[in-house]
């Protein structure tokens, strides 16, 4: 204990470090009471050490000044980076729910640097110089686009869901098929919304065989809703059955109880022009007369995080003026980047083009070859003999719980470390600044050049450097 005794003498009090002229400069970069806190830290962290360690090891600790200031700075950097940042998505996912799904258009952004930095017109009728209503920037393009009577935007499609069970099936029945009754993720499961929303759900049919002779069996004096969901990132293939649009639209009209439908992504665009699979656009459930469509803002839509509602403008009304819409209402920023984004698809080729998201989806595939090809060889130039790299065909998915089933071809780049596992590499990647997210493919790292945006390449060059230093 003597000896230990004559280390921790020789800790310094806050107040001394405090005054160093090291940590006094770290105050125009740090708050001070986070420095304080760090330099507590540091200190316990080596009266720590010096308490556990054997006595004969204590030569060991490092207790001069200059260390001190290093191991604050590291934990100030630490404690003060932002924590949600920047990533390069090297998985060719995307739709990439976990990396924020989808990156907006230019005018988008610049949308949103708009509406954050100045004040705006959002709740203001400029040529009456009353109160507006904050739909109203949206709602015209909605109907235009979509060629629904009326349309409003909430916070996210769950909260569209929500809003339009609350607003037409509170304490009421609404029939939804067995097949449709999923959980899209993120523990979002219909039954459990619509049980929250007050609706009563009536299953009917089977969960691969439904009619519409089941739905009309189902409804008595309680039925308010009939429903339709979108099984978003599932399938049912072989032996099925689901009455078509049209079949449970002239059953709604016949009994006079409306329908809604929540599509999921809500593409705008027929992507099968394009030779992606098939995937029902909301002009099309609009055609078919379904009362209420909901859908999100951020998958293929390729917009901000928000939830669409276009349909009967009766409906949409009464959903606008229903107490929830508050709880559940979307920002201006949001309302900023969806208004860009809704009206680069006023022209389809447009949007097609400006529309990161669709972008993505559609680059094609020569492109992401000689795309691949250059990353490849930008990588094998630098990176020495520790490295086997080599472009190979692979599939990118849309995620997002879309087009599940959809493959787009691709090239990827397939890096194989000779001195390290293709895990103990991604590792690396992913901790690198800014972190560069793959795919691990049997040993090798995966590195798709379709969710990697331009500039990124060098970035990725950087991260690959930290395995040769880090792991050789
Ligand atoms: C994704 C999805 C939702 C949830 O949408 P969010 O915008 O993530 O809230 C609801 N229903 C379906 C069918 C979906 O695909």
């Amino acid at each position: 204990m003597v000896s230990k005794n004559k280390y921790l003498r020789q800790l310094p009090k806050v107040d001394e470090v405090l005054d160093l002229p090291e940590v006094k400069q770290l105050s125009s970069t740090y708050p001070r009471p986070l420095i304080v806190d760090g330099i507590r830290q540091v200190i316990d962290g080596r009266r720590g050490a010096i308490l556990s360690i054997p006595d004969k090891d204590l030569e060991s600790i490092e207790l001069s000044t200059s260390s001190l200031i290093k191991d604050l700075e590291d934990w100030l950097k630490k404690q003060y980076a932002p924590s949600l940042k920047r990533v390069i998505n090297a998985t060719g996912v995307v739709i990439h729910t976990n990396l924020g799904r989808s990156i907006l258009s230019e005018s988008a952004i610049e949308a949103v640097i708009n509406a954050a930095s100045s004040y705006s017109n959002l709740e203001f009728d400029l040529d009456v110089g009353a109160r507006g209503l904050r739909h109203s920037h949206i709602e015209s393009l909605l109907v235009r686009i979509t060629g629904a009577e009326a349309g409003m935007v909430v916070n996210n499609n769950a909260s569209a869901v929500f809003l339009a069970l609350s607003t037409l099936a509170y304490g009421k029945e609404a029939i939804v098929s067995r097949g449709q009754l999923v959980e899209i993720g993120g523990s979002f499961r219909i039954p459990d919304v619509m049980r929250q929303s007050g609706a009563i759900l009536r299953e009917v049919g089977t969960t691969n065989k439904t009619y519409i002779s089941d739905y009309r069996a189902a409804v008595t004096e309680e039925t308010a809703l009939l429903m339709k969901v979108h099984p978003s990132n599932f399938r049912i293939v072989g032996f099925t059955h689901e009455p078509t649009l049209e079949e449970m639209v002239g059953l709604s009209r016949e009994l006079g109880i409306p329908i809604m439908e929540d599509l999921g992504s809500g593409v705008l665009i027929d992507l099968s022009m394009y030779g992606i699979p098939y995937e029902p656009t909301v002009q099309e459930s609009v055609r078919a007369g379904i009362d209420v469509i909901t859908f999100s803002g951020d998958k293929l839509l390729g917009g901000p995080q928000a939830g669409l509602v276009v349909g009967k403008a009766e409906i949409i009304n009464r959903m606008k003026r229903h107490p929830l819409a508050r709880a559940v209402r979307v920002d201006k920023m949001t309302l900023a980047a969806l208004e860009a984004t809704l009206r680069e698809y006023l022209d389809m080729e447009s949007a097609r083009r400006k529309n990161p998201t669709i972008r993505m989806i559609l680059t094609p595939a020569d492109e992401l070859k000689s795309r691949a090809e250059n990353l490849a060889r930008m990588l094998a130039n630098s990176l020495g003999d520790g490295f086997v790299i080599i472009t190979e065909p692979e599939i990118s998915r849309v995620g997002g719980g879309s087009l599940p089933l959809a493959e787009l071809p691709t090239t990827a780049v397939s890096v194989r470390c000779k001195f390290a596992t293709a895990n103990a590499v991604e590792e690396v990647l992913r901790r690198s600044e800014p972190p560069v997210i793959a795919r691990i493919k049997e040993d090798a790292v995966l590195l798709d050049p379709r969710t990697i945006q331009e500039g990124e390449e060098r970035e990725i060059l950087s991260a690959f450097e930290g395995v040769n230093l880090n792991l050789k």
